[in-house]
């Protein structure tokens, strides 16, 4: 038996022609390939935001337990009624929750990890020929407490569910055609890539691209299961994610990433002295808070100014306690630039090819963009520039690494 999984964002089962289409998509797939159907759904269109509003309307306690009670509620809407529409084509189709297809969480409210799937069951419906549909973003905890993912958390049940039923490909069917070489509201000239490898679509998923949920991604990554993300509005092929050596060709840039979440704080004259940056980042941590890049940088002899960034949610807090570690460690001050953005080239083939970053830094030269911040890993490089010149600055970089390559995209 070959088992395909599939799965269906918001938009896609956002009314009810939405959802009758999908089960027409559901319906031809079937019947060209014979293949067994797993379909994980997300709610209806907005229907989480909405119900986050609800609660708040009801409550200003927020209770993580109850909020994973009433969020799961969305996916079970859908699996019922994409499976109505499916009896509707004459197919045979069964919904089942997180619960009832056993996806075993961790015990943590609103952003669990699953641990394992018992398929038997689903394995049972598919040899008599159901096509199985099931609840995303849900999972069940060792004391039958239900919990959700994360937002977005519904491709990473499409890939753990496609990782334990050993199907080759796991296709996510959502209203965008594929991974973009940049976002194209920003680069027009942006195009839609063939492949691209798993690091490559977890670099661009944490820089802000929101195509894919990053966790689904390390799922697809670690079982070696191919993500096709592909349209539900148009029948055409979109972008695989797969194994780096399975690529027919590593780019040096595959795409370009603007992050405009991001904050500048600085401790403009440190002491020079053992520890100190340990102890303002352990303060950071502490409280939970990621940073993302960091400078330090000669002060006279005696002094650094160590600068960063953090994301625009997390600033007002993280400037407090960089405030009370620059009293506590006898730095002169604290610096806030919000008006700054991170532009970033992800390639898998930047390893072992030198030059790549010297043409990011000429190529921001020649458009009289100042870079504030660098910084790399091996398939990396991101800079931190003015908010106001960071959308130029994707699109000349965009023009220089990839519009000049039209081989490297379709
Ligand atoms: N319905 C959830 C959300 O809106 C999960 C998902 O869409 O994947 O975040
Ligand atoms: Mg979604």
């Amino acid at each position: 038996m070959n088992i395909r999984v599939q799965k269906f964002g918001g938009t896609s089962l956002g009314s009810p022609e939405r959802i009758r289409h999908v089960a027409r998509l559901i319906k031809n797939s079937k019947e060209e390939t014979k293949d067994a159907f797993v379909v994980v759904v997300s709610a209806m269109g907005h229907t989480t935001d909405e119900l986050i509003n609800l609660a708040k309307q009801v409550s200003s306690v927020r209770n993580s337990r109850e909020m994973d009670m009433l969020l799961a509620t969305g996916e079970q809407v859908s699996i019922a009624l994409l499976t109505m529409a499916l009896h509707e084509l004459g197919l045979k189709a069964i919904s089942l929750t997180g619960f009832q297809a056993k996806i075993k969480a961790e015990q943590v409210y609103s952003k669990a990890r699953i641990l394992e799937i018992e398929t038997e069951k689903i394995k049972d419906y598919l040899k008599n020929d159901y096509i199985v549909i099931v609840a995303g973003f849900q999972g069940i905890t060792e004391n039958t407490e239900i919990v959700t993912l994360g937002r977005g958390g519904s491709d990473t049940t499409a890939v753990a569910l496609a990782s334990a039923l050993n199907a080759k490909v796991c296709d996510i069917y959502t209203d965008v055609d594929g991974v973009y070489t940049a976002d194209p509201r920003v680069v027009p000239n942006a195009r839609k890539l063939k492949e691209i490898s798993y690091d490559e679509m977890l670099e661009l998923a944490s820089l802000g691209a929101q195509v894919l949920h990053p966790r689904a991604v390390e799922c697809a990554s670690y079982y070696d299961t191919i993500i096709h993300v592909r349209s539900s509005f148009k029948n055409e092929i979109g972008t695989f994610v797969k194994g780096v050596n399975e690529l027919e060709v590593k780019n040096s840039v595959s795409g370009v990433a603007l992050d405009k979440n991001q904050v500048k704080i600085a401790l403009l004259e440190v002491p020079d002295i053992p520890g100190m940056a340990g102890k303002l980042f352990t303060s950071i941590a502490d409280k939970g808070y990621a940073v993302d890049m960091i400078i330090q940088s000669v002060h006279g002899k005696e002094t650094n100014d160590i600068a960063f960034t953090v994301s625009r949610d997390d600033f007002e807090e993280v400037e407090k306690i960089a405030k009370q570690v620059a009293l506590e460690i006898g730095a002169k001050g604290v610096i806030i630039d919000e008006n700054v953005a991170k532009v970033s080239i992800v390639g898998a083939g930047m390893v072992g090819r030198p030059g790549v970053a010297a043409t990011m830094f000429n190529v921001l030269g020649e458009a009289g963009i100042n870079i504030q911040m660098i910084s790399t890993s091996e398939i990396k490089i991101s800079c931190i520039v003015d908010l106001e010149k960071s959308e130029l600055a994707t699109r000349v970089i965009h023009e220089a690494f990839i519009e000049e390559k039209s081989l490297q995209a379709v």
